[in-house]
Order: structure tokens, then C-alpha cells, then sequence
């Protein structure tokens, strides 16, 4: 039987959830993401790019509190860029980094704002309430992100006997509020924010993919995958292969939905090619075809 271990950091999240989403519905049987030891393989979901589309929501609120600060709206091309670097994960910190290079806090010019103050705007526009309240008070950019896959998709992986869950940079609220109250699924494995060094460090992968399997990783342990879109993901696997060699990984990677668009192929496809460069095994066209993806890799 799959138990939460303490160095999951959960202790107090249930009880927040517990007022918050006591309507959840029941998770059936079908949809159970922890196949324990039947499962042919663990695969791993980023969330943001890959889950829901942030291009009007976290991405928005990166250019928003950069022009609050500098009065420049950076371009897309510009964040794609920045996310190429593969450490800027966290968009707080890729949004003061922005304004840093938007030339805030260089010699004779205006300074870059406090951290927390910095934080305080961008949840304002991502939010826009109280992260830790009520989501139906939630007035921000957060309101408005299409869902990527719908709930049959995890089911459709369940019924592979293919464990999974979820690894992302996203703030806890927000990771939770798209996984239960958008997608309904109402107990889902996931590490986020604060719970885990932030990626490409793979520890909340590792610790999350040994969770589920319900056995330490290794030589006899099953093919664990992850997808994500940005180089980010794809380090935290290539990370993840130097600290357990004989265990056995799968980086998949997707464009994020703003690439996806057809007048944006030429840019999509440099970005592919950065993210192979990376290192990623196969990048996928998108989230929705995963499954297939991970079929063929675990028959070769
Ligand atoms: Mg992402």
C-alpha cells in the first residue's frame, strides 16, 4: 500500500485542502495514478506548457511585472530565450532577471525592486487574491488557462498500467487548483514549489518516481519518463541518470503551446532542436500523444 512519506513536506497542506476542496469528487478505481509494483512504467508531468497552457497566465504575468517595473512588455521570443538558459524554472526569478538585463540595478540606473515586493506584484497578476484563499476569489491571469488534456487522459494511462504524477515549479495552490478543481483528479502525486530543490536538481523527481514505484530506484526497478517543455525539464533528467546510472530514464519533450501555433514553426522548430540538444530522447508534437510515445520507447 502506497503511504506519504514525511519528507514529502505535506504535513500541512491537507489541512488547508481539507476546507478547500471537501467537494472533490471521489477518485475511482480506475483512476488510481499508484499501480505500485504492477506498473510497466513511471511517467512524470511538468505542468506548466505541458498540463495548461501558460501563455496568457504565468507567462502574461512575466511581461506584465516586467512593465510594471520597467515599462517594457518583453517580447515571447525573449522568455523562450531566457527559459533556454535552463535556469530560470522559477518566474519570479526570470522576471527580476529580465528587468536585470532591462538594465534595473546596473551602474547610475533606477534599482531592481525588492524580491518579496517583486513576488507581492506578480501574484497579483497571476492570482489576483490571496494564493492561500478561496479560488473562486481569484480575479488574476490564473482564470483563464486552457487545460492541454482532459481527465480520460490519465485514465487512459491507468489503464496502461503506467504510474504518474506530477513535478513542477508552479507555487502549491496553484499546481493543486489546475490538477483537482480543473481536471477532478482528486488526490494526485505531486511535488511543487518549496516542496523540492526548484529544477533541474532531481531530487523531487527522483523522490516522487520512487514514491510511486514503491521501491527504491535502480537496476530492477521499471522505466521512469518524464515530459516537460523547456531545457529545465530535460537537465533535471540527464541529472537524474548521473546520480542512478543503472536505472533506466526517459526524457520526452514538447514544445509549449504558444510554438504550437502554425505561424510560429520556424521558432518551434529551433526550439525543438534546443531542447534535443539538451538531451531530451524524443520530443513529442504534443501531450496528448505521450502515451504512444512512451510505448514505443519501452518496446525498443
Ligand atoms: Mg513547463
Amino acid at each position: 500500500m502506497w503511504r506519504r512519506h514525511p519528507w514529502l513536506a505535506w504535513s500541512e497542506i491537507p489541512r488547508r485542502e481539507s476546507k478547500q476542496l471537501s467537494y472533490q469528487p471521489v477518485r475511482s478505481l480506475a483512476l488510481n495514478p499508484r499501480t505500485a509494483l504492477q506498473c510497466r512504467a513511471v511517467l512524470l508531468f511538468d505542468i506548466d506548457g505541458v498540463i495548461r497552457d501558460v501563455g496568457g497566465s504565468y507567462r502574461r504575468a512575466i511581461v506584465e511585472t516586467v512593465h510594471h517595473y520597467s515599462g517594457l512588455r518583453p517580447e515571447p521570443a525573449a522568455i523562450d530565450a531566457l527559459k533556454a538558459e535552463g535556469c530560470w524554472n522559477n518566474d519570479w526569478h526570470a522576471s527580476l532577471e529580465l528587468l536585470r538585463r532591462a538594465g534595473l540595478g546596473g551602474a547610475g540606473g533606477p534599482p531592481l525592486p525588492p524580491f518579496e515586493a517583486l513576488v507581492a506584484v506578480f501574484n497579483g497578476f497571476y492570482f489576483g487574491g490571496d494564493p492561500e484563499g478561496d479560488p473562486a476569489a481569484w480575479r488574476g491571469f490564473i482564470g483563464s488557462e486552457p487545460l492541454l488534456v482532459e481527465r480520460a487522459f490519465f485514465e487512459a494511462l491507468s489503464a496502461a498500467s503506467i504510474a504518474w504524477g506530477f513535478v513542477s515549479g508552479a507555487e502549491p495552490p496553484s499546481a493543486r487548483f489546475v490538477l483537482r478543481q480543473r481536471l477532478g483528479l482528486s488526490d494526485p502525486p505531486m511535488i511543487a514549489m518549496g516542496e523540492a530543490p526548484d529544477k533541474p536538481d532531481p531530487t523531487g523527481f527522483l523522490r516522487l518516481a520512487a514514491d510511486l514505484i514503491g521501491m527504491p530506484l535502480g537496476p530492477d526497478a521499471v522505466p521512469v519518463a518524464y515530459l516537460g517543455d523547456t531545457v529545465a525539464d530535460v537537465l533535471t533528467v540527464k541529472r537524474a541518470r548521473e546520480r542512478l546510472p543503472q536505472q533506466r530514464f526517459l526524457s520526452l519533450a514538447v514544445a509549449p503551446p504558444h510554438l504550437q501555433a502554425p505561424d510560429a514553426a520556424e521558432r518551434r522548430a529551433a526550439y525543438e532542436a534546443q531542447l534535443l540538444q539538451a538531451g531530451a530522447d524524443r520530443v513529442i508534437p504534443e501531450t496528448a500523444r505521450v502515451l504512444e510515445a512512451l510505448e514505443t520507447a519501452l518496446a525498443l
